[in-house]
């Protein structure tokens, strides 16, 4: 592995090869929003699954939903996130581009006797912006006529519908804490500050998990969760070297959370956050049972015990985890003077597992070859390609990581075998058609 990624050179592949690209580019595209291609969806739907994977299919203490995205907007007067909507925020324009109250910079300036008219960011000493009321919610109307309508938000984050829904779930999942509820979907942030790629956008994908716990095991489960996320990204194929675990500083700790650790990679943009994991206590629950009026709690039927559970949260990035493993696969080398761009995904987390290329366009071999490919699409995603060169048909393969490229020659026509060819060894061997879907499985795993 060279040191040789650049977020540029990221963005420049994922434009190429079409895995990821701007959004309404024929209109000149809209500020930090991006779609993804067939291989970005490919690529983004083997993370979904193994995140499933992990969650609900080698588990029994997690369940799965799929909450609306516009929720009730009492929602967000209980969850907080409405709160900051008059306050008036300024941003760091220097390094570290944070938000603040800009009522709490003048108070704290005034303590310490300061002009509080001489405002600079307390964390990087930066100039800062004007100050404007924030809100961070995407806002909309729900009714045809905007004047009569009642207003809603996007969500900002996934969880709240997993807290919505906790007594429905309770009562239908037949689990008792420690369990967990999990989910998958977009959210919605208007942010100040968006940005590199995919790292920072407007619309993402999160995939969080809520694991209820009683009040005095939620210390036990925190750190349970710390090292199953981190290992997780291990089994994606991720350099253990380049992530580590930050405990978030007491001034960094969010309302609801009495502690929280960031999963961080070292992206080319330096250490940032991939997921966070936190410990939100029972402010959700609490919260929610205020606003709504409902008992939102866990009665253990045996024992008469009741409690408002507390909650373990592992909040993680789609796109970011996408971003992450592109960085880390993406390596550049030489074959034969000619200079090679190439991911070295994990074959399980590559788009295509398997490129099937007639070395010419005659002789049989274009439809020898189609009909290998047609039968192993089944087993595994895999791609038919008689377009231009051959050396030009691995190079394409190689930038959008498919693992095994198999090559129908002269010789295939004679005693059914093909060239199977290593994307990262270059190691060529000759496999019988026969034996070729079987062979590609147990190398998948
Ligand atoms: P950040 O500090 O980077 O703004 P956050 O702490 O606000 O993130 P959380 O609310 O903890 O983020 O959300 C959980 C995860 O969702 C983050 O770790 C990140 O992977 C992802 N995420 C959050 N905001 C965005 C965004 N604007 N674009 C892409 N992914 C995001």
């Amino acid at each position: 592995m060279t040191d040789v990624v650049s977020m540029d050179k990221i963005v420049a592949l994922c434009k190429r090869r079409g895995l990821i690209f701007p959004a309404s580019e024929i209109y000149g595209g809209i500020a930090n929003t991006y779609d993804y291609g067939h291989y970005g969806v490919l690529l983004k739907n083997n993370v979904v699954n193994a995140w499933w994977k992990a969650m609900i299919q080698e588990r029994d203490d997690i369940v799965a939903l799929d909450s609306a995205i516009i929720q009730h907007p009492r929602t967000w007067e209980a969850s907080g996130h409405l709160a900051g909507f008059s306050d008036p925020l300024v941003q760091c324009l220097g390094k570290c581009k944070r938000r603040f109250r800009e009522d709490h910079l003048r108070e704290e300036a005034e303590a310490r006797g300061e002009d509080p008219e001489k405002l600079v960011c307390p964390v990087c000493g930066g100039e800062l912006t004007e100050p404007r009321p924030f809100n961070l919610m995407f806002e909309t109307t729900i009714g045809p006529v905007r004047e009569e309508g009642s207003t809603v938000y996007l969500r900002p984050e996934t969880a709240q519908g997993i807290f919505l829904d906790f007594k429905t779930t309770l009562g239908f999942a037949r689990k008792k804490p420690p369990f967990g509820i999990a989910q998958i979907g977009k959210s919605f942030r208007n942010e100040i500050t968006p940005g590199n790629f995919i790292f920072r956008t407007l619309e993402f994908e999160q995939m969080e998990m809520e694991f209820f716990v009683a009040p005095d095991e939620a210390d036990k489960w925190h750190r349970h969760w710390m090292e199953q996320r981190m290992e997780w990204y291990v089994t994606l194929g991720v350099d253990r070297d380049k992530l580590r675990l930050r405990p978030h500083g007491a001034d960094e700790l969010s309302h609801y959370s009495s502690a929280t650790s960031d999963i961080e990679y070292l992206f080319p943009i330096g250490w940032s956050e991939l997921e966070g994991i936190a410990n939100r206590g029972d402010f959700d629950l609490r919260q929610h049972a205020e606003y709504s009026g409902q008992k939102l709690e866990y009665v253990d039927t045996a024992t008469g015990d009741r409690y408002v559970p507390h909650v373990i949260e592992p909040a993680a990035g789609l796109g970011r985890t996408v971003l992450t493993l592109l960085c880390d696969a993406y390596d550049e080398d030489e074959i034969g003077g000619e200079r090679r761009t190439v991911l070295r995904l994990l074959p399980r987390m590559a788009p295509v597992k398997a490129a099937v290329l007639p070395l010419v366009n005659k002789d049989g071999q274009p439809e020898k070859a189609r009909a290998i490919y047609e039968e192993l699409r089944s087993r595994m995603t895999a791609e038919y390609d008689a377009g231009g060169s051959i050396g030009k048909r691995y190079r394409r393969q190689d930038e959008i990581g498919t693992p095994w490229g198999i090559t129908v020659d002269h010789q295939t026509m004679e005693d059914d075998t093909v060239t199977l060819r290593d994307r990262d060894t270059l190691e060529q061997v000759r496999v019988p058609v026969s034996e070729l879907a079987d062979e590609l499985a147990s190398r998948l795993g």
